[in-house]
């Protein structure tokens, strides 16, 4: 099969020849055979050389998205090659039948634009570009194959899908519809929690501090005493569910935080679920309460600070780069002597070495010390392409605070 070709301007070769798979707009030297939005397309040197295959949107400043560097088909045989490497890469987490790992994390399994997570018997599917959104039924198809699942239900309501002039959308793609809520558990986790992933954020859940909530369990289990652990933007309460877990079950008090009623109706009934004897829930803007909070006398031995993402682009690191140094700057103030900040950044744009420079900017204004007592990361089931750096969004630190 012959694709229509995308020529490579000869100065910006190295990146597709170093497998990064996106080729933007400004590296394109011209194009040849006409190829459509949603059409696969050979990328080739300025002498005709070969490249890497991939899907072409001009709509989108990526204009294309490389799926492989081989001159091969890529047919369902194909999909089912790669769908089946990503899967295997989970066989790195212990799971059980009623888990929920993300199986397909786009650029960073190699197949981009393309997430799957699944909650038990659920798959959510979200088709973030052109060409996956046009091949979805048969990505569903194979999934179902693969994992023989209930249900495949799409959640391709995200605002990322305007770049490439989709709307937002959902539904159920395959199987049968899935229940408004059910339980799952993360993997290797006891806990249950539940999810709505019609409505839910993201496909339902954040299974990307999957890990990290274990790391708070053991800062909370390190305590003597009665320990309080503020949760700032607690969305289901998975932080505070998982450290009641550990041994300060019954000396733990939770205050979970987040300005939307639903995220902490679900989080009140994970408490329930889990019989977690101390929580309470507090609808509101975490800044305005940690702000409250240091004014007054209250004080917590853990705090976790889990925004939502601040920076969408380049244009907004500074603002989200205040907005980061506000929230830590109040959570050192609350914080008592000996105590822990789980503190996090899920903004792309934002890298690990400038997020550390600004919590350092907050601890110095604070007049506190602090010590990193771990860094943090997703879980294994959201694998970096050593190719792809772009795909390290989430970032964190845990602190201990003097
Ligand atoms: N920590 C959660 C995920 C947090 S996602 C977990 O482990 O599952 C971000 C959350 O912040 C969402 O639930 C959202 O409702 C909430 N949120 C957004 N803006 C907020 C604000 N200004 N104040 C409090 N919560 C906010």
């Amino acid at each position: 099969m012959k694709y229509p070709r995308l020529i490579i301007a000869q100065d910006r070769e190295k990146p597709v020849r170093q497998r990064h798979p996106w080729v933007f707009s400004g590296a394109i030297a011209r194009t040849e055979g006409d190829p459509q939005p949603g059409d696969l397309v050979d990328v080739r040197a300025h002498d005709g050389e070969f490249l890497a295959r991939g899907y072409y949107n001009p709509r989108s400043q990526i204009q294309a998205r490389l799926l492989t560097w081989r001159d091969e088909p890529l047919n369902d045989a194909w999909w089912r090659q790669q769908l089946g490497r990503a899967l295997e890469t989970r066989r790195f987490m212990r799971t059980n039948q009623a888990c929920a790992l993300r199986l397909v994390n786009a650029e960073s399994d190699y197949l981009p634009g393309l997430i799957v997570d699944q909650y038990g018997s659920v798959l959510v599917l979200q088709a973030l570009t052109l060409y996956i959104d046009q091949h979805k039924q048969r990505i569903a198809g194979l999934l179902a194959d693969l994992l023989q699942p209930r249900t495949i239900y799409e959640r391709s309501d995200v605002d990322v899908r305007a770049k490439e002039g989709l709307k937002r959308t959902t539904g159920l793609l395959w199987g049968e519809e899935p229940p408004e809520r059910f339980t799952y558990t993360e993997a290797s986790h006891v806990t249950h929690l539940w999810v709505d992933v019609k409505h839910g954020h993201k496909t339902g859940a954040y299974l990307d501090q999957r890990d990290n909530r274990y790391w708070v369990q053991s800062a909370v289990d390190s305590l003597t005493g009665e320990v309080r652990l503020l949760n700032l933007f607690s969305y289901s309460g998975g932080f505070g569910v998982v450290a009641a877990e550990g041994e300060n079950r019954q000396r733990l008090h939770i205050v979970n935080v987040d300005s939307s009623n639903s995220a902490l109706a679900l989080a009140a009934d994970n408490a329930r679920l889990n019989h977690v004897p101390h929580h309470e829930e507090i609808e509101a803007d975490a800044l305005d309460f940690l702000r409250q909070e240091a004014r007054s006398s209250a004080r917590y031995d853990v705090v976790v600070l889990d925004p939502p993402k601040f920076a969408h682009n380049k244009e907004q690191i500074d603002s989200a780069a205040r907005g980061y140094k506000d929230l830590n700057l109040n959570a050192f103030r609350v914080i008592r002597e000996g105590g822990y900040l789980a503190t996090f950044s899920c903004s792309g744009s934002i890298s690990r070495d400038l997020f550390q420079k600004i919590v350092f900017g907050a601890l110095a204004d604070s007049g506190r010390q602090a010590q990193i007592v771990r860094h943090l990361q997703a879980a294994p089931d959201h694998p970096i392409a050593l190719t792809f750096p772009e795909g390290e969004y989430l970032k964190g630190l845990l602190l201990r605070v003097w």
